[in-house]
């Protein structure tokens, strides 16, 4: 259903909804707009105000919650109330997080080792999701101040490495600040994106990219194809960033004055000023050679090599995870066709030397490299919107995904490699009289036999109306939609009555388990065509044993005595090849009984027909 937004600025109506694109980010958060006037992806900010909101929660004492600069201010006054980092809770238990404790400052509860993770904030408990929702709900506000109109949909990004629970988490979040999130989109795409890599259709290129923030560092591998994204690699360090660098400058001022870590432990003020000034220092020395301060009547100064000696071995150690990437791609660095910066740490000269040198290639970094995933979301959004029709944006199913048929068949509805969103549809009928429901299991994989493959789900559609063999049709849909949902929906056709059931064909599977599933088709693939064809001879000899059989039955008194006992000789003999022989004495079995009944079949059809003839009165 369409909505119509009315322009409280202007008091106009806006048939078409704006979606937003958001950079959900670990350290700040970020909203973009296609500009509706010069077409071109804008990040949303207020007159006066910065585009970034740290994706930092405060909660105050009389059940305030504050979201962004405000609530950062509270960081180390505050830590047990104040939630930062909240994105590398997503879709965690406590188990995989129990490693960096001492990286939270607030309490994580640890009694259910293998359920999701949940904060303590004073009495109260919240999960990462609604955390996230907070961030979400301060940027759906500020999108709307500045917009003047109602902000529901959005694209949010996520990191190339995020698994399933990690997205839903996401997207839940998204849905809790009341947003429709219409998709979730991988980071380094985004970032393509905004370097307008990949919207055009006959374009075929390998990318990196290199994602270094303030507390994450992530490459990635991708190939753009006709503008489908396949993340090839991804590979990174989710505890290392900006802020490494900014811990080592104070580490290496504190020693120059001879200030303990004890000290500093209890001076939490002197501390803070410390780190604050070391990150200027950063900041400052990105494009100049020296830097000079004062905290607390301490004299620090610090020149652009001797901080580059200090981080030297930080940026090494992105780089070996760059290499690292390369090798699982498949693809030798000389195939990499661009190499674009992602995230604030990347504007430190010797991290874009290094990066350089280690692809043999200039890097894309003319985009700002806090904004440029932003931005990308925004152009993602516009595609969803409709807007840029000439393109459409697509991801592919990396396996096929079909139902099991008679014999355990595979039979596949959405082949692997195919387009998203998909849809598809197959009629299948009962296969016994009178039969009133219909076990519908889903699976993916290439292999033939569904034993080989890999089950999502299964049900039934129950409530078949009594019918022959045969004559009810029940037709199975298959919609991929662009989040990689499957949704399977069953119905009979001529009662209507209809199932359906969603399921995430993705879930819980690495890329080296798809990659192996393909790699187990391929070397089975003789095997499994055979057993294929076995099969369905067996399915087919079974079907007309059952079909002559009740033939008999019902025909007996029209039939001839030897008619009858060479049938019955033929079922017997099928019946005892069915057991032990090939494909092909199956099928000479199913042509012997075939050539025997085919006569008498044909001159009781005869006849019937002409009874009906000799019946039917010709003036009405
Ligand atoms: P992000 O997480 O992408 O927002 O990146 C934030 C990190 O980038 C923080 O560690 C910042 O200190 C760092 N950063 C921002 N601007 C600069 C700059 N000009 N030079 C070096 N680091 C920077």
């Amino acid at each position: 259903m369409a909505k119509i937004g009315i322009n409280i600025a202007t008091g106009s109506l806006q048939q078409q909804e704006m979606i937003v694109g958001i950079d959900l980010g670990t350290t700040n958060s970020l909203v973009a707009i296609i500009h509706p006037d010069t077409k071109k992806p804008v990040i949303l900010k207020e007159h006066d105000g910065a585009a970034m909101v740290p994706s930092v929660i405060h909660f105050g004492e009389a059940g305030s919650i504050s979201v962004g600069d405000e609530a950062k201010k509270s960081l180390v006054t505050e830590p047990h109330n104040t939630i930062f980092s909240v994105k590398r809770l997503m879709g965690k238990s406590y188990n995989d997080v129990k490693d960096h404790g001492s990286f939270f400052t607030y309490k994580i509860i640890d009694d259910n080792t293998e359920s999701l993770v949940k904060i303590q904030v004073g009495s109260r408990f919240y999960s990462p999701v609604e955390l996230s929702s907070y961030i979400l709900k301060e940027l759906k506000n500020r999108a709307e101040h500045i917009l003047k109109t109602p902000v529901t949909k959005a694209v949010i990004t996520v990191p190339a490495y995020f698994n399933d629970a990690q997205r839903q988490a996401t997207r839940d979040a998204g849905k809790l600040a009341g947003l429709d999130v219409l998709r979730i989109v991988n980071e380094p795409t985004a970032a393509s994106l905004a370097y307008g890599l990949g919207l055009r259709k006959d374009e075929s290129k390998t990318i990196a990219v290199y994602d270094l923030g303030g507390g994450t560092f992530d490459i990635s591998i991708l190939r753009i194809t006709g503008g489908i994204f396949e993340v090839l690699s991804t590979n990174g360090d989710t505890y290392l960033g900006g802020d490494d660098f900014d811990r080592t400058i104070v580490k290496y001022w504190s020693g120059r004055v001879s200030l303990t870590d004890e000290e500093l432990q209890v001076n939490k003020n002197l501390s803070q000023e410390l780190r604050l000034m070391a990150e200027n220092a950063k900041i400052h020395l990105s494009s100049n050679d020296s830097f000079k301060g004062n905290v607390a009547g301490y004299d620090f100064s610090l020149t652009k090599e001797q901080f580059e000696s200090l981080i030297k071995d930080f940026v090494e150690r992105t780089i070996q995870c760059c290499r690292n990437a390369v090798q699982d791609s498949g693809v030798s660095i000389s195939e990499i066709d661009e190499v674009i910066m992602v995230g604030g740490s990347t504007r430190v000269p010797l991290v874009k030397k290094e990066v350089a040198v280690f692809f043999g290639k200039k890097i894309n970094d003319s985009v700002n490299p806090d904004e440029v995933v932003a931005l990308g979301a925004a152009i993602q959004a516009d595609i969803l919107a409709g807007n840029n029709k000439d393109f459409l944006l697509l991801d592919i199913t990396p396996l096929s995904l079909g139902i099991e048929t008679m014999g355990g068949l595979m039979d596949v509805l959405i082949p692997r490699n195919s387009k998203v969103p998909s849809k598809t549809g197959r009629q299948y009928t009962t296969q016994k009289d009178g039969q009133g429901s219909m076990r519908i299991s889903v699976y993916q994989g290439e292999r033939d036999l569904v034993k080989d493959n890999r089950k999502l789900a299964e049900f039934n559609l129950t409530g078949i109306p009594g019918m022959p063999a045969g004559l009810p049709k029940v037709e199975v849909s298959f919609l991929v939609n662009a989040d990689g949902i499957l949704v399977v929906k069953a119905r009979e056709l001529r009662s209507g009555i209809e199932q359906s059931i969603e399921v995430k064909p993705q879930y819980g599977l690495t890329d080296e388990e798809v990659e192996k599933m393909l790699m187990d088709s391929i070397t089975h693939a003789k095997d499994d065509m055979q057993t294929r064809a076995l099969v369905e001879a067996k399915t087919e000899a079974l079907q007309l044993i059952d079909a002559t059989t009740r033939f008999i039955f019902k025909n007996r008194s029209f039939l001839t005595e030897p008619e009858i006992s060479q049938t019955e000789t033929a079922i017997r003999s099928l019946k005892e090849i069915l057991e032990t022989g090939t494909k092909d004495e199956i099928h000479r079995s199913i042509e012997g009984l075939n050539e025997i009944s085919r006569p008498y079949a044909e001159r009781l059809m005869d006849e019937a027909i002409s009874k009906t003839m000799k019946g039917k009165n010709i003036i009405n």
